[in-house]
Protein backbone atom coordinates (compact mmCIF):
# COMPACT_ATOMS: atom_id res chain seq x y z
CA UNK A 1 0.00 0.00 0.00
CA UNK A 2 1.75 3.04 -1.21
CA UNK A 3 0.21 6.14 1.20
CA UNK A 4 1.56 9.82 0.98
CA UNK A 5 2.03 12.43 3.40
CA UNK A 6 -0.81 13.36 5.53
CA UNK A 7 -3.43 15.74 4.61
CA UNK A 8 -4.90 15.73 8.01
CA UNK A 9 -2.28 14.62 10.44
CA UNK A 10 -2.45 12.12 13.42
CA UNK A 11 -1.87 15.30 15.93
CA UNK A 12 -4.45 17.70 14.25
CA UNK A 13 -7.07 15.31 14.44
CA UNK A 14 -6.77 14.69 18.00
CA UNK A 15 -6.49 18.52 18.91
CA UNK A 16 -9.55 19.31 16.27
CA UNK A 17 -11.30 16.24 18.14
CA UNK A 18 -10.83 17.88 21.48
CA UNK A 19 -12.11 20.82 20.50
CA UNK A 20 -14.94 19.39 19.05
CA UNK A 21 -15.87 17.23 21.98
CA UNK A 22 -15.10 20.72 24.67
CA UNK A 23 -18.06 22.60 22.66
CA UNK A 24 -20.65 19.74 22.44
CA UNK A 25 -19.94 19.13 26.49
CA UNK A 26 -20.29 22.81 26.98
CA UNK A 27 -23.61 23.28 24.81
CA UNK A 28 -25.40 20.42 26.25
CA UNK A 29 -24.42 20.92 29.71
CA UNK A 30 -26.88 19.12 32.71
CA UNK A 31 -28.65 17.32 29.25
CA UNK A 32 -28.21 14.17 28.66
CA UNK A 33 -27.68 13.01 24.42
CA UNK A 34 -27.90 9.95 22.29
CA UNK A 35 -24.70 10.08 20.30
CA UNK A 36 -25.64 8.34 16.97
CA UNK A 37 -22.67 7.54 14.72
CA UNK A 38 -23.15 6.89 10.71
CA UNK A 39 -21.18 3.83 10.09
CA UNK A 40 -19.42 2.72 8.22
CA UNK A 41 -17.29 5.65 7.67
CA UNK A 42 -17.43 7.07 11.42
CA UNK A 43 -16.40 4.58 13.46
CA UNK A 44 -13.03 6.35 14.33
CA UNK A 45 -14.14 9.69 14.89
CA UNK A 46 -17.18 8.13 17.13
CA UNK A 47 -15.55 6.55 19.05
CA UNK A 48 -12.43 9.62 19.79
CA UNK A 49 -14.99 12.02 20.05
CA UNK A 50 -17.76 9.84 22.79
CA UNK A 51 -14.13 9.42 24.74
CA UNK A 52 -14.08 12.89 25.20
CA UNK A 53 -17.71 14.27 25.29
CA UNK A 54 -18.39 15.28 28.93
CA UNK A 55 -21.89 14.57 29.75
CA UNK A 56 -23.93 12.20 30.47
CA UNK A 57 -24.91 10.01 27.24
CA UNK A 58 -26.37 6.91 25.45
CA UNK A 59 -24.76 5.17 21.89
CA UNK A 60 -26.11 3.91 19.08
CA UNK A 61 -25.15 3.42 15.76
CA UNK A 62 -26.95 3.47 12.20
CA UNK A 63 -25.70 1.82 9.03
CA UNK A 64 -25.83 3.74 5.88
CA UNK A 65 -24.24 4.03 2.11
CA UNK A 66 -25.00 6.48 -0.68
CA UNK A 67 -21.54 6.10 -2.41
CA UNK A 68 -20.43 4.14 -5.24
CA UNK A 69 -16.69 4.22 -5.83
CA UNK A 70 -15.76 8.10 -5.88
CA UNK A 71 -19.83 9.30 -7.02
CA UNK A 72 -22.40 10.33 -5.02
CA UNK A 73 -25.70 9.11 -6.03
CA UNK A 74 -29.26 10.48 -3.74
CA UNK A 75 -30.17 6.84 -3.25
CA UNK A 76 -29.70 6.29 0.64
CA UNK A 77 -29.64 3.08 1.87
CA UNK A 78 -30.16 2.17 5.41
CA UNK A 79 -28.76 -1.31 6.30
CA UNK A 80 -29.12 -1.41 10.35
CA UNK A 81 -31.20 1.45 11.68
CA UNK A 82 -31.03 2.64 14.96
CA UNK A 83 -32.35 1.06 17.78
CA UNK A 84 -32.60 2.87 20.65
CA UNK A 85 -35.85 5.25 20.73
CA UNK A 86 -35.26 8.48 19.38
CA UNK A 87 -38.52 10.13 20.82
CA UNK A 88 -37.61 13.02 23.51
CA UNK A 89 -34.06 12.36 23.17
CA UNK A 90 -31.19 15.17 22.44
CA UNK A 91 -29.47 13.73 19.11
CA UNK A 92 -26.46 14.02 17.97
CA UNK A 93 -25.58 12.57 14.72
CA UNK A 94 -21.30 11.78 14.26
CA UNK A 95 -20.44 11.45 10.76
CA UNK A 96 -17.51 11.25 9.02
CA UNK A 97 -17.67 13.35 6.07
CA UNK A 98 -20.88 15.68 4.44
CA UNK A 99 -20.21 15.97 0.70
CA UNK A 100 -23.74 17.07 -1.33
CA UNK A 101 -25.27 16.83 1.85
CA UNK A 102 -27.56 14.21 0.53
CA UNK A 103 -26.66 11.89 3.01
CA UNK A 104 -27.27 13.68 5.89
CA UNK A 105 -30.60 15.69 4.55
CA UNK A 106 -32.26 12.34 4.20
CA UNK A 107 -31.41 10.58 7.41
CA UNK A 108 -31.60 13.92 9.39
CA UNK A 109 -35.28 13.97 7.87
CA UNK A 110 -35.79 10.11 8.39
CA UNK A 111 -34.73 11.12 12.32
CA UNK A 112 -36.87 14.32 12.92
CA UNK A 113 -39.84 12.01 12.04
CA UNK A 114 -39.52 10.27 15.39
CA UNK A 115 -39.42 13.51 17.15
CA UNK A 116 -36.24 13.78 19.05
CA UNK A 117 -36.39 16.90 21.85
CA UNK A 118 -33.44 17.96 19.27
CA UNK A 119 -31.74 16.72 16.63
CA UNK A 120 -27.64 18.22 15.50
CA UNK A 121 -25.20 16.96 13.16
CA UNK A 122 -21.62 16.61 13.76
CA UNK A 123 -19.05 16.03 11.02
CA UNK A 124 -15.74 15.64 11.79
CA UNK A 125 -14.60 16.70 7.45
CA UNK A 126 -17.14 18.83 5.43
CA UNK A 127 -17.12 19.87 1.85
CA UNK A 128 -19.68 22.11 1.88
CA UNK A 129 -18.27 23.73 -1.63
CA UNK A 130 -19.72 20.76 -3.18
CA UNK A 131 -23.50 21.07 -1.47
CA UNK A 132 -26.26 20.52 -3.28
CA UNK A 133 -29.00 20.84 -0.57
CA UNK A 134 -29.43 23.23 1.81
CA UNK A 135 -27.84 21.74 5.51
CA UNK A 136 -26.96 22.71 8.44
CA UNK A 137 -24.09 21.05 10.24
CA UNK A 138 -23.67 22.42 13.53
CA UNK A 139 -20.42 21.25 14.59
CA UNK A 140 -17.41 20.95 11.91
CA UNK A 141 -13.79 19.65 11.92
CA UNK A 142 -12.50 20.84 9.20
CA UNK A 143 -13.65 22.20 6.00
CA UNK A 144 -11.83 21.20 3.25
CA UNK A 145 -11.91 21.08 -0.75
CA UNK A 146 -12.78 19.09 -2.81
CA UNK A 147 -10.42 16.33 -2.62
CA UNK A 148 -11.36 12.69 -2.06
CA UNK A 149 -10.05 11.97 1.11
CA UNK A 150 -9.05 8.40 2.62
CA UNK A 151 -8.02 7.44 6.02
CA UNK A 152 -9.94 7.84 9.55
CA UNK A 153 -12.69 5.93 8.90
CA UNK A 154 -13.19 7.02 5.36
CA UNK A 155 -12.84 4.39 2.51
CA UNK A 156 -12.20 3.88 -1.00
CA UNK A 157 -13.75 0.41 -2.01
CA UNK A 158 -13.39 -0.07 2.02
CA UNK A 159 -10.07 0.20 1.78
CA UNK A 160 -7.73 2.73 4.03
CA UNK A 161 -10.38 2.89 6.57
CA UNK A 162 -7.99 1.88 9.23
CA UNK A 163 -5.35 4.68 8.46
CA UNK A 164 -4.76 7.49 11.22
CA UNK A 165 -4.80 10.14 9.58
CA UNK A 166 -6.56 11.52 6.36
CA UNK A 167 -5.08 11.68 2.63
CA UNK A 168 -5.62 12.68 -0.36
CA UNK A 169 -6.71 9.82 -2.61
CA UNK A 170 -5.59 9.78 -6.34
CA UNK A 171 -4.96 6.89 -8.43
CA UNK A 172 -2.51 6.60 -10.56
CA UNK A 173 -2.64 3.65 -13.25
CA UNK A 174 0.88 3.78 -13.81
CA UNK A 175 1.87 3.53 -9.96
CA UNK A 176 -0.48 1.98 -8.51
CA UNK A 177 -2.16 3.67 -5.87
CA UNK A 178 -1.14 7.12 -4.55
CA UNK A 179 -2.57 9.79 -1.83
P1 LIG B 1 -23.03 13.15 0.51
O1 LIG B 1 -24.38 12.48 0.51
O2 LIG B 1 -22.92 14.26 1.52
O3 LIG B 1 -22.64 13.61 -0.86
O4 LIG B 1 -21.98 12.04 0.83
C1 LIG B 1 -21.77 11.57 2.07
C2 LIG B 1 -21.01 10.28 2.01
O5 LIG B 1 -20.18 10.20 0.87
C3 LIG B 1 -20.09 10.18 3.20
O6 LIG B 1 -20.73 9.60 4.29
C4 LIG B 1 -18.98 9.30 2.65
O7 LIG B 1 -19.33 7.96 2.79
C5 LIG B 1 -18.94 9.63 1.19
N1 LIG B 1 -17.89 10.58 0.82
C6 LIG B 1 -18.02 11.86 0.44
N2 LIG B 1 -16.83 12.42 0.18
C7 LIG B 1 -15.91 11.46 0.44
C8 LIG B 1 -14.47 11.43 0.37
O8 LIG B 1 -13.77 12.40 0.06
N3 LIG B 1 -13.88 10.26 0.72
C9 LIG B 1 -14.60 9.16 1.08
N4 LIG B 1 -13.90 8.08 1.39
N5 LIG B 1 -15.94 9.15 1.16
C10 LIG B 1 -16.59 10.30 0.83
Amino acid sequence: MIIGKPFRTVEEIQRRVRELAEKISSDYAGREILAVGILKGSFMFFADIVRLIQVPMNIDFLVASSYIRTKTTGDVKIHADVREAIEGKHVVLIEDIVDTGLTMKYLKELLMKRNPASLKVCAFLDKRANRKVNLQVDYVGYVIPDHFVVGYGLDYENRYRNLPYIAIFKKDSAEGIQA
